[in-house]
């Protein structure tokens, strides 16, 4: 992503570099091409201005040409030199200086045969002029040679540049003289309009004739020194002088062949260079808003497209709202504030069995069936519109569809977000829930035909364990039966045996009164059989109160107390607790007790003296716990589960019925408690009583109660 994002930027980065480039390319074209079309223009302006100048230069010596003709025509000319004297000589000078005002010439001067001034029209203030020889100027020795003199020279000694024309003087083919007349350049300088900077140069390369002062008498080539020449487009060359001030002057010059004379134009070239600038800029201005064309039609295509796209985004959710709506398994209804239906999406019309057309714009009541609950539907339905409206959720209700049959439906009915139309909609969901009731049904018959049978299992085990029970009361009433009459048949046949004796002895009274004895000792272990049978069948008391646990264990060891000094039985018991109360009665807790206490002694009878039979008393939390421990001889590891069933007994036949433990038993359960037991690691057995402590009882009753009320 990173990669493909950075080679996407790199590729936009080399698009404006390769712009920025072209735009500098083009933008330097520019300059150089208006630099060129400026130059071209000013060398255009400068030809005109040239040919304007040389014409003006021409024009002027022309309107000279006439003058030294005109001289040689002078008849006081010619006397002069064919007989010179000096008022002729004056008269001359007089003349000369007329016409050189009218003219308007520097000077006239007429030259003798040998080339000696003999008339000058400065005569007055230029005296030593006559001093001065001719002969070897070359505008004399055209005229002597018999031509129009067209000379210009630097006369060294007045520095002044000058054209000289001259003409020869004959005297009947003979050559006596030559009339001059001097053109100073001063002239053509002040005639010359001085906007466009000329500068005319002598065929030595020296100026001497400028428009501007500072290039007098200087070499042209020193002028150009730093010039630079520049090939234009049009395949001529130009050449550009720095100005003084600091731009540039394209110079053009022509020659004038016949004077050896060239003439030379400045003009200011600072409008190439500024046009120059100004295209470079006009350029780059054009590519920055080419540039910021492109932008603007690149994001309003960027923005154009992403419209499109967030357009398309949203039709095709709108398109998967429409189908989500439609393949809803849920029926959906839009109301109005008057409960009239807007919308009805395919499963609602399938539901009811409408067409759109018929459903649109009727009251959602017509689709509902007055049934239990509807009334809280139609309150719901009353609201809308209402501020208090409130969301209807989950409401049963039965459904009415377009051919009339009924079906039962989940509505719901909340309040939209968005009002259409100043109105406010609300969305009805309806869920059909035939399916889920007809599962209900069978639910329930399927509950109800598990419950009858669970009923009648129940039935039937209960008829069982009955049975059973019955069996084994059978059983147990069967084994006390055999017990009984096993125990009551001994002293009954011993009974019938001392009867007997009795009748025999009845003469003898001593005798009979032992044997009586005999009998009354039988009857009284018949009596002890008959009310352990009696304990047997004694009942728990309806009411339960609290028993002093202490005082039942004294009870009970004082019972024994004889049985204890005879057999020489220790008894161990340090009691250590306050609160001793247990629910129950005190003669069933003493019972308990002392079977308990029996059997250890009974236990302990085989065994040697002294015999130790200790009891340790716990106090839990809510509960008593009494370790009753003896050193007799243990019990065996199968009798251990079977020690509490009735008429169990390891002891000889008259000694024990083996309902002792089982008595127990069922005392300590009508107690609250339990009892088990165990052999002791030094041999003897030990059995565990636990009692729930009176308050125990009472705050488990309390609580009874109170859940009962
Ligand atoms: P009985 O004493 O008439 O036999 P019990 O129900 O009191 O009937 O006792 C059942 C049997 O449990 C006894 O025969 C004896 O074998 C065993 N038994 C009870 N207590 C002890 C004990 N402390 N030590 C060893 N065996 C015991």
């Amino acid at each position: 992503m990173q990669r493909a994002f950075s080679k996407r930027t790199r590729r936009r980065w080399g698009f404006w570099l390769a712009g920025l480039g072209l735009a500098v390319a083009l933008a330097l074209l520019a300059a150089d091409r208006a630099r060129d079309w400026t130059l071209q223009y000013l060398q255009r302006t400068g030809t005109q201005v040239l040919l304007s100048r040389i014409g003006e230069i021409r024009s002027w010596l022309d309107s000279y040409d006439y003058l030294p003709f005109l001289l040689t025509q002078n008849r006081d000319v010619r006397a002069l030199l064919l007989y010179p004297n000096q008022d002729m000589g004056v008269r001359v000078s007089r003349y000369l200086e007329q016409t050189s005002l009218v003219a308007g010439s520097s000077g006239l001067f007429i030259l003798d045969g040998n080339g000696r001034a003999v008339a000058y029209s400065r005569w007055r203030d230029q005296q030593d002029f006559y001093l001065r020889s001719h002969r070897d100027r070359n505008y004399f020795t055209d005229a002597r040679e018999g031509q129009q003199g067209r000379r210009f020279r630097i006369d060294s000694d007045q520095l002044q540049p000058a054209f000289y024309l001259s003409a020869p003087i004959y005297d009947e083919r003979r050559f006596i003289g030559a009339a001059v007349v001097r053109l100073s350049l001063a002239l053509l300088q002040e005639r010359l309009d001085p906007g466009v900077p000329w500068m005319l140069t002598s065929s030595d390369g020296r100026v001497f004739a400028a428009s501007q002062s500072g290039w007098l008498q200087q070499p042209f080539a020193e002028l150009a020194k730093e010039s630079r020449d520049i090939r234009l487009d049009n395949g001529t060359r130009v050449s550009l002088w720095p100005s003084r001030t600091g731009g540039e002057t394209m110079v053009q010059s022509v020659q004038l062949d016949d004077l050896g004379w060239t003439l030379s134009i400045q003009q200011d070239a600072g409008a190439a260079r500024r046009n120059q600038r100004s295209a470079m800029l006009l350029t780059l201005g054009g590519c920055i808003a080419f540039a910021l064309l492109l932008l603007f039609l690149r994001e309003r295509a960027l923005k154009q497209r992403l419209q499109r796209q967030a357009q398309q985004a949203l039709a095709n959710s709108e398109q998967q709202q429409r189908d989500i709506i439609d393949t809803a398994q849920v029926g959906l209804i839009t109301v109005d504030e008057q409960g009239r239906m807007r919308f009805l999406n395919g499963t609602a019309l399938q539901q009811f069995g409408l067409s759109a057309s018929l459903a649109l714009a009727q009251p959602l009541r017509r689709l509902l069936a007055p049934s239990a609950g509807f009334g809280v539907l139609e309150r719901a339905l009353g609201r809308l519109g209402q501020r208090g409206f409130a969301p209807l959720i989950g409401q049963e209700a039965v459904g009415l569809r377009g051919d009339g049959s009924e079906f039962p439906l989940l509505i719901s009915i909340r309040a939209m977000k968005g009002a259409h139309a100043g109105q406010a909609r609300y969305l009805v969901t309806v869920i059909d829930i035939s399916r889920r009731k007809r599962l209900e049904r069978a639910l329930q018959d399927a509950n109800e035909t598990l419950e009858a049978k669970v009923e009648d299992r129940t039935r039937e085990l209960q008829g069982m364990q009955q049975e059973l029970l019955q069996a084994e009361k059978l059983a147990a009433l069967g084994r006390m039966a055999s017990a009984v009459v096993h125990e009551l048949n001994q002293p009954l046949t011993a009974m019938r045996t001392y009867v007997a004796i009795c009748r025999k002895m009845l003469q003898q009274p001593q005798l009979l009164s032992e044997s009586l004895d005999e009998v009354d000792g039988l009857v009284g272990r018949m009596a002890v059989i008959t009310s352990q049978l009696k304990t047997f069948a004694y009942r728990k008391p309806e009411r339960v109160e609290a028993v002093s646990l202490l005082h039942a264990i004294d009870q009970a060891l004082a019972l024994f107390r004889g049985r204890f000094v005879e057999e020489q039985v220790q008894v161990d018991f340090k009691p250590d607790i306050a609160d001793d109360r247990v629910a129950g009665d005190s003669a069933r807790l003493e019972q308990v007790l002392v079977n308990l206490i029996k059997n250890g002694c009974d236990a302990m009878q085989h065994t040697e003296a002294p015999r130790r039979l200790s009891l340790q008393l716990l106090a839990e939390d809510g509960w008593f716990e009494l370790r009753l421990a003896d050193q007799g001889t243990g019990i065996d590891e199968g009798a251990l589960d079977k020690l509490f069933e009735p008429f169990f007994t390891t002891k000889q036949i008259g000694s024990g019925l083996g309902l002792g433990l089982s008595i127990v038993r069922s005392i300590v359960r009508d107690l609250g408690g339990n009892i088990r037991a165990e052999n002791t690691p030094e041999g003897g057995a030990c059995f565990i009583l636990r009692l729930p402590r009176y308050e125990q009882v009472k705050k488990a009753e309390r609580g009874e109660g109170k859940a009962d009320s």
